[in-house]
């Protein structure tokens, strides 16, 4: 009998795991009221029953609502209307409800029934597994069962490598449980097999960012190591301001214009001051001065000169990409193509005061060296 051979891909690219939030008491009315997603909404007893209850059939909770997406939008959409309500209201994914402890449902919420969303793609023939033979992964939806990604998999010679001895599960809800079998022991838990993941939110993220100035390096460097001890920022560096410098450097723009002659006048007046910045992202739902709040908390006491404190607000993406503006301004002035001396080094925390003083004072203050950007932050040696 001749044995069917299958190429064993090494990885398995996983997608769209959709949601998990929670919060409070919804009530039909309200959710009923969102546009574009209310007509996917269903609150007759036999939907709420079926969602009401698991294949442990032990716990039994009932939703406000039962919703059937057409599209990954129509989840967003419903989670940015939870999070637009004044009380967030709980939406819970629901696969194949398999789970034994109530993990699919949402008392008072609203459960996603992924099964309407695997039975629109089929519809419309987006199928929502599309496998890469070549790249060696198989790109899913959370909705999808594992039944159909082996199908689809072995027809085309290849195949995941760690299952769950149950195939009637879905992608999302196995993954939420990391998907664990007799392959784990070689391949790991199918979770770890995920290359990739791309996840609903239904927020957006923005970020709080700040400069503080600092004419005392000790100070500045003390606060640094403070901050990033504490573990509670997203981000953190610093850089040198000195008068043979642009104050705000290409990198980035930050300081207001009208601050400027301030900023030189106290330049002048330390020859040398060090910038610390940092930042902390924060989501849509949460409140702006929840974050104010934190921050605040979280600078007390710092050593930076008072008054000059400046922070702005900006999307993700925007914050990330901040050195492209710079970038871009460069080339539109023809600066882009010139010379880079280019230096990065690692200086122990023992040393650091004796750089400042030997390099940023002693040599590029002295010498009226003309710099580009000095930046100088702390790193934990762990990392
Ligand atoms: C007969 C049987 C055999 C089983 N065998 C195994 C096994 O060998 N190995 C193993 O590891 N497990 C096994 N399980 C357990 C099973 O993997 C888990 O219960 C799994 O969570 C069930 O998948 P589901 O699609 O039914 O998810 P559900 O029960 O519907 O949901 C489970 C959790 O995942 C979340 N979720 C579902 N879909 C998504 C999504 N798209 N995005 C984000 N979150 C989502 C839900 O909100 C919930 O928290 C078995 C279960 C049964 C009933």
């Amino acid at each position: 009998m001749a044995e069917k051979t299958f190429q064993f891909p090494t990885y398995f690219k996983l997608l769209l795991i959709i949601i998990t939030t929670l919060g409070k008491i919804v009530t039909a009315e309200e959710i009923s009221a969102v546009e574009n997603i209310s007509d996917k909404l269903r609150n007759d007893t036999e939907s709420l029953w079926k969602v009401s209850r698991d294949f442990g059939n032990i716990v039994h909770e009932v939703p406000a609502m039962v919703f059937h997406p057409a599209s990954v939008d129509d989840i967003a959409n419903l989670i940015k209307s939870s999070y637009s309500s004044p009380v967030p209201f709980a939406i819970a994914a629901r696969g194949q409800g398999h789970s034994t402890g109530g993990q699919a449902m949402a008392r008072d919420g609203v459960v996603v029934d992924m099964a309407a969303l695997r039975r629109e793609r089929k519809k419309k023939g987006v199928g929502g597994i599309s496998i890469d033979v070549y790249g060696e992964y198989v790109d899913v939806g959370g909705e999808q069962l594992w039944i159909d990604v082996l199908n689809e998999t072995v027809e085309n010679g290849v195949a995941p490598i760690s299952w769950t001895d149950y195939l009637y599960l879905s992608v999302g809800g196995t993954l939420s449980n990391a998907g664990i079998s007799g392959q784990s022991f070689r391949y790991g838990p199918q979770i770890s097999n995920v290359l990739e993941m791309d996840v609903v939110t239904g927020t957006d993220v923005f970020v709080k960012w700040i400069r503080l100035l600092y004419s005392d390096f000790s100070a500045f460097t003390r606060d640094q190591e403070r901050l990033i001890s504490i573990k509670a920022l997203d981000y953190l560096e610093g850089n040198l301001l000195m008068h043979q410098g642009p104050i705000n450097n290409w990198r980035s723009s930050f300081f207001p214009l009208s601050d400027h002659l301030r900023i030189a006048t106290l330049i002048t007046k330390h020859k040398i001051l060090y910038c610390l910045e940092l930042s902390k992202y924060y989501y849509h739902h949460q409140s702006q001065e929840n974050v104010n709040k934190e921050i605040e908390e979280l600078l007390e006491g710092m050593g930076n000169i008072p008054g000059f404190y400046y922070e702005k607000h900006v999307s993700y993406v925007e914050f990330l990409n901040r050195v492209r503006s710079g970038e871009l301004w460069l080339q539109s002035q023809g600066l882009w193509e010139v010379p880079h001396p280019w230096l990065n080094l690692f200086i122990p925390k023992s040393q650091i005061m004796q750089f400042n003083s030997g390099v940023f004072r002693g040599i590029i203050f002295k010498r009226n060296i003309t710099t580009g950007p000095v930046l100088v932050y702390p790193m934990n040696r762990s990392k």
